[in-house]
């Protein structure tokens, strides 16, 4: 079974995608990753790939295209979450004739329904530790003692720094206006669910699950 998460940055999908992969066993082939992977695996692709990412351009449909394939025909008897792929409507017919060529297809996708300004705060209150990577909220989940991680006693905590407000208002504009032509693609097929992404994580979990 192939599926997919529509959702913008910071929705709670990479969380919910690591559940699915460890309950599920599904291939989690998240776009950002798999670019990154791949152009720095040395591939004639890859090479391709590093030159627009290292410019901080999106890569090209075409490339993006190219490696979806690649990662889809190596994992082919696995069931695929897709996570930030498709983006438009000719990514999703693109991906519904490379699956169909293993007669696969989407068989459920998922909208993570969350208002913009509810995932501001939840951005805009992201710290992160720069020496061991753990991620908490200021306001939802902070370290036990200020300025200290919990899990390396580091006060190396910070910010992101393109957690600025206008920039992000504009990727969420953004993101609502690419994403809708999706939402309603997939929801004239009549496999689209639409997930209440501010209820908690096992709340979130549950909609999914009851679902598939
Ligand atoms: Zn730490």
């Amino acid at each position: 079974m192939h599926v997919v998460f529509l959702g913008p940055p910071a929705c709670g999908k990479g969380t919910q995608a690591e559940l699915l992969v460890k309950k599920y066993g599904f291939h989690h082939l998240s776009t950002g990753d798999l670019l990154r992977k791949e152009s720095a695996s040395g591939s004639e692709l890859g090479n391709q790939l590093k030159v627009t990412l290292e410019k901080g351009a999106l890569a090209p449909t075409e490339l993006v295209n190219k490696a979806i394939k690649k990662d889809i025909e190596k994992y082919s008897g696995n069931s695929i979450l897709f996570d930030g792929y498709p983006r438009k409507i000719d990514q999703a017919l693109f991906l519904d004739q490379i699956l169909a060529e293993t007669n696969g297809k989407i068989e459920k996708v998922f909208y993570f329904d969350i208002e913009a300004e509810e995932l501001l705060q939840r951005i805009l209150n992201r710290i992160t530790c720069k020496d061991c990577g753990a991620v908490y909220n200021l306001q939802t989940n902070p370290p036990k003692k200020e300025g200290v991680c919990d899990s390396c006693a580091s006060t190396n905590l910070i910010k992101r720094n393109d957690d600025n407000e206008a920039i992000l208002k504009n990727r969420f504009k953004y993101f609502l206006e690419e994403t809708s032509v999706l939402k309603d693609f997939y929801q004239k097929r009549g496999i689209l669910t639409v997930l209440d992404a501010r209820a908690s994580l096992e709340k979130v979990t549950e909609q999914i699950v009851n679902a598939l």
